[in-house]
């Protein structure tokens, strides 16, 4: 079965979301495989975010990711990638459609609540940078 990474970000912990945000992964038909709270170190998030080391807001999310705990998950389902994209809605939650978790808890472009894999080879790759194969088991 196909699988993406989940991360509960640091502004939707803090928050107090990760209950809503848990209930809905489970409502739309993921099974949470693994999953884990920890806090990144900032060469953790820099080789995480790699692809967009480059951009300009690169050192301000490095910052963002690493200012509190996270929630990370590995979830399973059909059309995973794609799937949990959708239910995630827009990076910008302003260009979120309504009822999407972006839409519902996201604060700014930045502050976007949670993250989604964005191809299936991205899902293998991001899950595996924090998990172990044998924890996929059921
Ligand atoms: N981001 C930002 N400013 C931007 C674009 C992205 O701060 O102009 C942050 C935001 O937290 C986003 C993350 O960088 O979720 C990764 O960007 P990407 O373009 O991959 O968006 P995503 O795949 O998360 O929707
Ligand atoms: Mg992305």
């Amino acid at each position: 079965m196909e699988r993406t990474l989940m991360i509960i970000k640091p502004d939707a912990v803090r928050d107090g979301h990760i209950g809503d945000i848990l209930q809905r992964v489970e409502k739309e038909g993921f099974q949470i495989r693994a999953m884990r709270m920890l806090r990144l170190e900032q060469s953790e998030a820099e080789d995480f975010y790699g692809v967009h080391r480059e951009k300009p807001f690169f050192e301000s999310l490095v910052k963002y990711m690493i200012s509190g705990k996270i929630i990370v998950a590995a979830l399973f389902r059909e059309n995973a990638v794609e799937y949990w994209r959708k239910v995630i809605g827009n990076t910008n939650p302003e260009k979120s459609e309504e009822g999407t978790i972006r839409k519902l808890f996201g604060k700014s472009i930045e502050s976007n609540a949670v993250h989604g894999s964005d191809s299936l080879t991205n899902g293998q790759k991001e899950t595996d940078f924090f998990f172990e194969p044998f924890e996929y088991l059921t």
